[in-house]
């Protein structure tokens, strides 16, 4: 594995300000080409990320991780906020004060990754492809965005933006337990928030997505001995298996509702009728109203499901609320796409994603809300992983043009 990099901040490069400023907007126009000649820089700061294992619950990885990126984001105009994590990396937040009198915009991303130490590792060059942990999932966004930034520091346009708001968490891919509520205070009076996850093989911009339940199951019954005092026991397992039946048979594909029974324990030895028994269900829905729905449908299975001398509790865990379009979403998916397609890039909308992203902790603020602005790529969470080299800079350079438009 070659020596890690350090990063260069991206307004340190030397390159000048290319094209003339006939735009109305000069400075859009300079910090556009000056983008355009940064995919050599883009790439060394893409790759000083990704050869930093930090798979979530590896702290030091994730704490190297963030201090390059801060690196990245040492920007003039750019203050930085640092909120220590517990079983994770620190989380940040890089503020702007951008236009007077607009409301803010975030910019959401995490530094973590799915990959335990050792399992998949590097950064590796193959023909327009690049490969590697976190190159797609996300740290290709999140250089989208340094860069993004830095492009308007350098050319003093920050305050012709909006206020920005950047908030980088180390634990999105757990569910964000630690990061959602950093999220949650950064992202109050926000008018819009830019998600620099994953970008899709076809550019599929990303409104909507299902939300995420963790549902554990726990069954009790009696404990007796299988042969001698069968009729004294309650087995839990039969109680739980009831459940079981019923919470799958919740599933409604046509309506996006599944109900996934994952893990299952129970019982202490074949000869004897078992007291307890467990199970770990996940749960995807979405619109807020289906997820009521389904935690009503649950609750009644659990009181229907028990057979005598046995009960079911139902223990909430973490998750995600789904990412509702708000209004104002298409208005900022049609800005964005047509900024998008100038440079290159499909903009379609996606269809619902079965997967959530701190995306979904904005849009259940009322925030509109717009998901996948990281570059573009395929196979996120498997050794495949890889992104297209070349859509760095056509989506750092849309991104630049809507962050002033949207301040204007
Ligand atoms: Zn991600």
């Amino acid at each position: 594995m070659p020596a890690p990099r350090a990063p260069e901040s991206p307004a340190a490069s030397s390159s000048a300000p290319g094209g003339p400023g006939c735009s109305r907007l000069p400075f859009v126009h300079h910090a556009v080409a000056w983008i355009q000649e940064q995919l050599p820089a883009m790439e060394r700061a893409l790759q000083a990320l990704v050869e930093i294992n930090s798979f979530t619950s590896n702290r030091e990885g994730g704490q190297e991780v963030g201090r390059r990126l801060d690196a990245l984001l040492e920007l003039p105009g750019v203050a930085r906020e640092v909120v220590p994590g517990a079983a994770c990396a620190d989380h940040r937040v890089y503020r702007t004060a951008g236009r007077a009198g607009r409301a803010p915009v975030a910019l959401l991303g995490h530094l973590d990754t799915v990959f335990p130490p050792g399992t998949f590792e590097g950064y590796r060059v193959d023909g327009a492809l690049r490969r590697g942990p976190g190159v797609l999932d996300m740290k290709g966004g999140l250089v989208v965005a340094a860069f993004a930034l830095a492009a308007l520091a350098r050319e003093g346009a920050l305050g012709e933006a909006p206020p920005l708001v950047l908030v980088v968490v180390a634990d999105e891919e757990v569910g964000s337990p630690e990061g959602a509520p950093v999220v949650r205070r950064a992202l109050a009076g926000c008018q819009a928030a830019l998600v620099l996850e994953s970008g899709r093989a076809n550019d599929a911009l990303v409104t909507r997505r299902k939300g995420v339940g963790q549902l554990q199951v726990k069954a009790r019954g009696k404990a007796a001995h299988a042969g001698n005092a069968h009729a004294d026991g309650a087995s839990a397992i039969w109680a739980l298996s009831r459940f079981i039946d019923g919470a799958q048979a919740l599933t409604s594909y046509p309506e996006g509702v599944t109900v996934n029974v994952g893990l299952v324990a129970g019982g202490t030895s074949r000869n004897t009728v078992p007291a307890e028994a467990r199970a770990e269900l996940d749960l995807r829905f979405p619109t807020a109203a289906a997820q009521a729905r389904l935690v009503e449908e649950l609750a009644a299975l659990a009181a229907s499901a028990a057979v005598p001398g046995t009960s079911l509790e139902l223990v909430p865990g973490g998750g995600r609320p789904p990412m509702e379009p708000q209004p104002g979403t298409a208005a900022l998916l049609e800005r964005y796409a047509r900024r998008a397609q100038a440079h290159g890039l499909q903009a379609s909308e996606a269809p619902l994603q079965g997967g959530g992203s701190d995306g979904n902790t904005a849009a259940a603020m009322g925030i509109p809300t717009l998901d996948a602005l990281g570059p573009r790529g395929r196979f996120f969470h498997t050794p495949q992983e890889y992104i297209e080299v070349g859509s760095l800079v056509p989506r750092a350079a849309a991104l630049v043009e809507l962050l002033v438009e949207l301040g204007g």
